[in-house]
């Protein structure tokens, strides 16, 4: 068995966010529980070497496959990441704008509610909180032509501790059989399940 073969696959986190922190793109795969993203961070991220860091995307129509995986010097508790997401604008500007560096940090991901917010705290429909008042047992939108019907935002937190990546590529799917880790993923988590 390779040695890309043995490292297990993880996909249970929520997504990844693409910021513009200290003057680099960020690359945040989000986790609900913070203590998750600091024992994975601990565990696995810390023993990768910077420059042996991997991320891969693979397009699929509307979707794209984010691959992630290092060298590690604790092979025993290294893992790989994948998670299949929806393209979004945050993604496209990291496509174009990355320029071959970014930095890795984790993050965590968290809904509020109104109770939980400022009063000039944004909604997902774009709209402030104090737009919002409670009809029918809702928090529903006042501004005229906004559909929301309960007010609703996300919070994302950074964990302080980062490493650079430079091995950043967008790969079509048939050019994955060039690369192992890819190949690895799209084989384990794809092909195979397929038959
Ligand atoms: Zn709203
Ligand atoms: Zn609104």
């Amino acid at each position: 068995m390779s040695k890309e073969a043995s490292i297990p696959w993880i996909n249970d986190f929520l997504g990844v966010a693409y910021r513009y922190y200290d003057l680099r793109m960020n690359v945040v795969p989000l986790f609900s529980e913070r203590k998750q993203a600091v024992n994975l961070w601990h565990d696995t991220i810390h023993w990768w070497n910077d420059h042996s860091i991997k991320i891969r995307f693979v397009e699929t129509g509307d979707q794209y496959w984010f691959v992630m995986g290092g060298d590690s010097t604790k092979p025993q508790t290294n893992k790989s990441f994948f998670k299949i997401l929806d393209k979004s604008p945050n993604y496209e500007r990291f496509k174009k704008g990355h320029d071959g560096e970014a930095y890795l940090r984790l993050g965590t991901y968290t809904k509020k509610f109104k109770n939980d917010v400022k009063d000039d705290a944004v909604c997902n429909c774009s709209h402030i909180k104090e737009d919002h008042e409670l009809e029918r047992d809702q928090d529903a939108c006042l501004v005229e032509e906004c559909q929301c019907k309960k007010f609703e935002t996300f919070q994302v937190n950074l964990l302080k501790k980062k490493k650079t990546i430079t091995d950043i590529k967008f790969l079509q799917e048939d050019e994955v059989k060039d690369d192992p880790l890819t190949w690895n993923c799209l084989y384990i988590n794809k092909y195979r399940k397929m038959n």
